[in-house]
């Protein structure tokens, strides 16, 4: 059975993993998720299409994702 996600920040902390039981210091990956597309969609229409990929490289856009580096279980989410 899968844990229940845990409450994480922005970056990377030390935490015992649930799944393994380890001390690890999660690992943060950045995704892009609905509000990342719908930002870089509205700047297409303002004609700031050139910027339209920022979204995608802005870390207030994507939402921090945190893995355990040791079994690579998912662990939680923070969405700005
Ligand atoms: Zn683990």
């Amino acid at each position: 059975m899968m844990s229940q996600p845990v409450a994480v920040g922005p970056v990377a902390q030390r935490m015992t993993c649930p799944h393994c039981r380890a001390e690890i210091t999660t690992r943060v990956e950045g995704e892009s998720n609905s509000k990342t597309h719908l930002f870089a969609l509205l700047l297409c229409l303002l004609g700031c299409w050139p910027c339209a990929p920022c979204p995608y490289c802005m870390d207030s856009c994507l939402v921090k994702k945190h893995y355990c580096p040791a079994c690579n279980n998912y662990l939680g989410q923070h969405e700005n």
